[in-house]
């Protein structure tokens, strides 16, 4: 049988077809918006606990969103909070390849902020696991903890991260003609004329 006879491309490990590829492409509305629910959830922990210290004016340790009042291991876990961070890095990284031009630049600023949040949660991880601290602090402490504490500095990251991501879905959902032309997905609210 001649090659010739195969009407459809070979499918690749990139193609529209894969795992990855429908992520990216048919799916990606969808992939999109749950992300977006979990990191929005996220941050909004992470607001209320900001709220219950400085307007409710409870202690530290008591301030634990609104998960962490029902589960108070949660927020005491540093595998939770490695956890979490890691799964955000993974769900940045893999919808990246959905975007396109002026909202790709934005979804890898995000990346590459949340790149070294994770290492900061990474730092954290060890030194729970290995029981010694840096810097020796009383607690397992990352480095930019140093300079701003940790309820403020998470807050901080977050928003850093959730900032350039709703910039990144703007652009997404309302592209440019040539951004709309060049993207495989099916997230666009606005149509444009097949124009580049
Ligand atoms: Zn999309």
């Amino acid at each position: 049988m001649a090659s010739t006879t195969f009407a459809s491309p070979p499918s690749q490990s990139h193609g529209a077809h894969s795992f990855l590829g429908k992520l990216n492409g048919r799916w990606h509305r969808w992939a999109l918006r749950a992300f977006v629910i979990i990191v929005v959830a996220h941050w909004a922990e992470h607001l209320v606990q900001a709220y219950q210290v400085y307007v409710l004016g409870w202690p530290l340790h008591q301030a634990r969103g609104v998960l962490g009042q029902a589960l108070p291991w949660l927020v005491h876990s540093e595998v939770m909070h490695y956890g979490y961070a890691l799964i955000m890095l993974v769900g940045i990284w893999t919808l990246l390849p959905g975007f396109v031009g002026r909202a790709r630049a934005w979804w890898l600023a995000a990346l590459v902020i949340q790149f070294w949040h994770h290492i900061e949660h990474a730092l954290l991880q060890g030194q729970a696991i290995t029981g010694r601290t840096l810097f020796g602090a009383p607690v397992p402490t990352s480095i930019a903890q140093l300079v701003i504490p940790r309820l403020e500095l998470h807050l901080v990251y977050n928003t850093l991260v959730f900032v350039p991501m709703m910039v990144a879905m703007y652009y997404h959902l309302f592209p440019s003609a040539s951004d709309a032309a060049a993207s495989r997905c099916s997230c666009a609210l606005r149509s444009h004329p097949a124009s580049s």
